[in-house]
């Protein structure tokens, strides 16, 4: 089933696509190379498959949410963040301003409101700051440290209004608290956090492992932490194309302004693509079809799975 062979092949169908625009919500994202295209897979028992612009950097944007929601849930239980955060996904732009459910919570947390609630939910632990927590979680994932990169930090500190208009609203309606800058802070300081596809790959993989990266072989989230997230990716993680997401392609994903998108097949692999050009609910074009076409080779669609039922068949 080849699927090296696979990827090849897709990548060199849709080099030539260039749909989309990049974001330019901010001034460091309209910086990026619109053109760079990457696809990495990573399986379960640790291969990894790097096609493109594998190497290239991106901040990892959206895609932190579910990392961080991650590190929520294993410090605080889901009880603690469901009182706060529901799991309905919204129909609406990931940054609108702003919509709380009938119990007065942010529909989710990978929307803008109910991400930086949920980040401000993580607890400094032993020497260790919020930030540093959170780095090191991340850094787990991929299995290697990642850094922020500043510019990108300074850029959405500066430029992110929407994200300050949801924050004050937050604060408003007392889901923040008073020192809801801090969480704010906190939150674009995640979304710059600065990594390559084959990172994302690994971080997939690892949400495709039980939680245990398959290279470092540490075990970084809880059976039932991962299954919320994964649920959570499910139906919330693709933006407000979600609904088409899963009725199609039937995976958890989930995808970030700077042109990430994160696949992630349970038991078998997980596929990461970067290519900053957007469609216009903010997901990646190229990643999308990518993701389609896989979905599709292999009959990975959850719902209707007949796929291979381990790594030797797909390599
Ligand atoms: N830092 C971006 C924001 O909060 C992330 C958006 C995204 O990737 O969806 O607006």
């Amino acid at each position: 089933m080849n699927l090296e062979k696979n990827l090849q092949k897709l990548y060199t169908k849709l080099k030539n696509d260039l749909s989309g625009d990049i974001s330019t919500s901010i001034p460091a994202l309209a910086l990026q190379d619109p053109d760079l295209f990457a696809i990495s897979a990573a399986t379960v028992d640790g291969q990894i498959i790097n096609i493109g612009d594998t190497s290239e950097e991106l901040t990892i944007q959206s895609i932190s949410k579910a990392f961080t929601y991650g590190l929520a849930l294993e410090q605080n239980g889901n009880d603690f963040i469901e009182a706060k955060v529901g799991m309905e996904p919204t129909g609406e732009d990931f940054d609108s301003v702003i919509k709380l459910d009938d119990q007065n919570r942010p529909f989710n947390p990978m929307v803008n409101s109910g991400a930086i609630v949920v980040t401000g939910m993580i607890n400094a632990l032993k020497e260790k700051s919020r930030e540093e927590e959170i780095i090191k979680y991340l850094s787990a994932f991929a299995g290697r440290e990642l850094t922020i990169d500043n510019q990108t930090y300074e850029s959405e500190k500066k430029n992110g209004h929407k994200n300050w208009a949801i924050a004050h609203l937050l604060r408003h309606f007392k889901i923040l608290s008073k020192d809801f800058s801090e969480d704010l802070d906190l939150y674009f300081r995640q979304c710059s956090l600065k990594l390559n596809c084959t990172d994302l790959a690994l971080m997939g993989a690892t949400l495709a492992n039980k939680g245990i990266n398959p290279k470092t072989k540490e075990k970084c989230i809880e059976r039932n932490n991962l299954r919320n997230v994964l649920s959570v990716l499910f139906t919330c993680g693709m933006y407000n194309y979600s609904g088409e997401w899963v009725f199609d392609i039937g995976l958890p994903a989930k995808s970030g302004i700077s042109g990430g998108v994160l696949m992630v097949i349970p038991g078998l692999m997980s596929i990461a693509v970067y290519s900053p050009r957007l469609d216009k609910r903010g997901n990646s074009v190229r990643g999308i079809k990518v993701c389609e076409e896989i979905s599709e080779i292999y009959k990975l669609h959850m719902l209707d799975y007949a796929g291979p039922s381990n790594v030797s068949e797909i390599l």
